[in-house]
């Protein structure tokens, strides 16, 4: 169903609104009080209107979502890099209406509430067991937050007031990547490198030390990349509060790709410098490389963990910060001192929240989900390697993190990622592009059959686009 301009200017009148909410509304209300009242994130109006009616969801089951006429979708970005183990798992969901049956949320400000301490604990012994352990001063605290910008927002002031609490006052400045990206909040921006995302708004940011980022793993770029980061440390080391990366894949920027080895230099580069490290694992986290963190593969201990996205299983927004005891130790101060934290969101440590992320936790352990992973990724793999190579170009994998280039005569310049992933619907799959790349990021819980099909149905949609472009429509 299209909606004309018309239409729209007519329910716009206030004496004409429908003033129907929940639960009676035609399917077409929903469509048409979509295009009149949500704003929807990194998307331009006139391609959402044009693109016609959206895909409104209204349940999910597994890896699948269904629609207002009850179409089926397999989920091909894991409701934008979030579901770990399928919608509506019923471990997930017991967990939620039983802490509903307590309380739904308290504050953390002034007072501790129960998931929230266990959560703490919980998340403490995972990331202990992923990470390499042994080291005398290990991540022992967590900051909630609500989202992966928070998380990161709050890692970047910790670091700057831990820096300027030690006594080392010239360390204002962050080192981040080029192509980085860390979020939407000012500071997380500010860190990030993505032109199309951030340029817009960099005078009203804080100015970062870019280092430059291998596109792929390849040994030759990655070592001229480390000999720029000697250059740029060398002369820059001393103003340093800290690095942040994302280890392994910089996701948002169209995947690319390091390896473990030339992170390893950077981060440990970074660190003979006197930087304190902050790695962001906001997408690669619960599992998205082939192992619980990216960076048990990388063999370094960071100052900082973000997390978010799969926190929950995908379930509600909570981020975590987790640092450890000796940065924790510089906020210490006489009561009333300036020497705290100052920073905390609402919802911090929402407990509906933190009991999701809780029984998250459990069906890891339950459900053996990593032990699964490693036939995911192969599954992932072979799909990528069976597309067309009249349509696509470069692929990239990281665990079940994954991207493919769209590429054929004329496709350049023409959204022509967007164009595949509007098409793939009418395959059964959802998938986002980012450029001219096409994004896999299945959840945990995807069956490698289901894997197969979804790329397959991404390969037929590109098919389809190109006849369509040379049928000239
Ligand atoms: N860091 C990374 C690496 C991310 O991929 C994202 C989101 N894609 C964020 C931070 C921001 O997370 P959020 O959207 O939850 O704020």
């Amino acid at each position: 169903m299209r909606i004309d301009k018309e239409d729209r200017i007519n329910a716009e009148k206030p004496n004409e609104l429908d003033m129907r909410t929940e639960g009676d509304e035609p399917q077409n209300l929903l469509v048409q009080w979509d295009l009149e009242h949500v704003w929807h994130p990194f998307t331009q109006a006139n391609e959402w209107e044009a693109d016609g009616p959206p895909l409104v969801v209204e349940s999910a089951e597994g890896v699948e979502l269904v629609d207002i006429h009850g179409n089926r979708y397999l989920d091909g970005i894991s409701s934008l890099w979030t579901n770990v183990h399928g919608h509506r798992h019923p471990t997930i969901d017991t967990a939620v209406r039983e802490q509903l049956d307590r309380v739904a949320h308290t504050t953390l400000l002034g007072l501790a509430s129960k998931p929230s301490v266990l959560l703490a604990r919980r998340l403490i012994e995972v990331v202990r067991r992923s990470l390499k352990s042994g080291v005398d001063d290990p991540l022992s605290r967590v900051f909630y937050s609500d989202s992966g910008s928070t998380a990161v927002e709050v890692a970047l002031k910790q670091a700057f007031q831990c820096q300027q609490q030690r006594g080392e006052t010239k360390r204002t400045r962050f080192a981040a990547l080029d192509q980085a990206y860390h979020g939407d909040t000012i500071g997380s921006v500010s860190v990030g490198g993505i032109p199309l995302f951030h340029q817009v708004y960099r005078p009203m940011l804080f100015d970062a030390v870019r280092i430059p980022s291998p596109e792929r793993a390849d040994p030759e770029v990655e070592a001229s990349c480390l000999q720029q980061a000697r250059r740029l440390f060398d002369e820059h080391g001393e103003e340093l509060a800290a690095l942040i990366v994302e280890p392994l894949v910089q996701g948002a920027s169209g995947m690319r790709m390091h390896s473990p080895h030339f992170l390893r230099e950077l981060l440990e580069l970074a660190r003979s410098h006197g930087a304190l490290i902050i790695v962001d694992e906001v997408a690669t986290g619960f599992g998205r490389t082939g192992t619980m963190f990216a960076m048990e593969q990388v063999d370094f201990y960071p100052d900082f963990l973000c997390m978010a996205k799969g926190l929950t299983g995908g379930y509600a927004p909570l981020a975590a910060t987790i640092t450890r005891e000796s940065v924790y130790e510089a906020f210490r101060g006489e009561p009333g001192s300036a020497r705290a934290f100052f920073h905390g969101h609402t919802f911090t440590g929402n407990a509906l929240a933190c009991a999701a992320a809780l029984a998250s936790l459990r069906v890891f352990e339950e459900e053996e989900v990593m032990s699964d992973v490693a036939a995911n990724m192969e599954a992932l793999s072979i799909a990528l390697s069976g597309l067309p190579d009249v349509v696509f170009g470069e692929r990239r994998q990281t665990g079940v993190m994954a991207a493919v280039e769209v590429r054929f005569a004329n496709s350049r310049n023409c959204r022509i990622g967007h164009r595949v992933c509007m098409a793939a619907r009418s395959h059964g799959v959802v998938v986002r592009p980012l450029g001219d790349w096409v994004v896999f990021m299945p959840a945990l819980a995807m069956h490698v059959d289901q894997i197969g099909r979804l790329v397959q149905s991404v390969g037929d949609a590109a098919l389809a686009v190109k006849a369509a472009m040379e049928a000239g429509s």
